[in-house]
């Protein structure tokens, strides 16, 4: 059995992520999170893209625990408004730098679209990997749609905006299950799975 850290407090998100990685991988496995290896300090995200943070987020897991450790750094990239919210989705709102209520990132990204006709968009999520013998970032992204006004209230963050192509739905009334097969964050962990494979399948 291969012991991971998913540097993430969240245990919610651990499970969801073991569920995503259960479905490729072929080996015995468990997904600690920060609180799991009594892991207190806070990581500081200053990176300037998705896999820097990442990765910053998975190195101070691993430099902690010595164990195989992932981190995933995620957001919604918008082409008219030159990819903002982009890694300032989670505070795009906000005027001191902490996070900002998603109902509030909602509106502020109505305003800046405003009589904006080109509205493509897509949600990436990056993971970054790394233990004794390499380290690596891998990239997994959904496209679509700004709306015009909210639809449904399922997910979080943005998916009531988020009209994703390939489910021809919002992501705000799409079923988690089916949000999670085609989700950027499912993309970007089953490319992780098919690389641990190579390296821990023997297990
Ligand atoms: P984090 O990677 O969990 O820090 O996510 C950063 C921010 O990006 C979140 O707070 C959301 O605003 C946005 N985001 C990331 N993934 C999704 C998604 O699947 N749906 C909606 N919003 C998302």
């Amino acid at each position: 059995m291969v012991s991971f850290v998913f540097a993430s407090r969240n245990a919610h998100k651990a499970k969801e992520i073991a569920d995503i990685l259960s479905r490729t991988l072929t080996f015995d496995f468990e997904v600690l999170t920060l609180g799991d290896i009594g892991f207190e300090g806070e990581i500081i995200e200053d990176g300037k893209t998705f896999e820097e943070n990442a990765m910053i987020k998975a190195r101070a897991a691993f430099d902690k625990s010595g164990l195989p450790s992932f981190a995933d750094d995620s957001g919604l990239e918008v082409d008219a408004l030159e990819g903002a919210p982009g890694i300032y989705s989670a505070r795009y709102a906000s005027l001191d730098g902490r996070d900002a209520d998603d109902e509030e990132n909602n509106k502020l990204l109505l305003k800046n679209l405003e009589g904006v006709e080109n509205r493509s968009a897509r949600f990436v999520a990056a993971v970054g990997f790394i233990d004794t013998t390499e380290s690596f970032t891998l990239r997994g992204e959904v496209e679509g749609e700004i709306l015009h006004a909210k639809e449904g209230d399922g997910g979080f963050g943005y998916d009531p905006l988020f009209f994703c192509k390939e489910a021809n739905r919002c992501f705000g009334t799409l079923p988690a299950s089916e949000k999670n097969k085609i989700s950027h964050r499912a993309r970007a962990f089953e490319a992780l799975a098919t690389k641990l494979n190579k390296r821990f399948g023997a297990y």
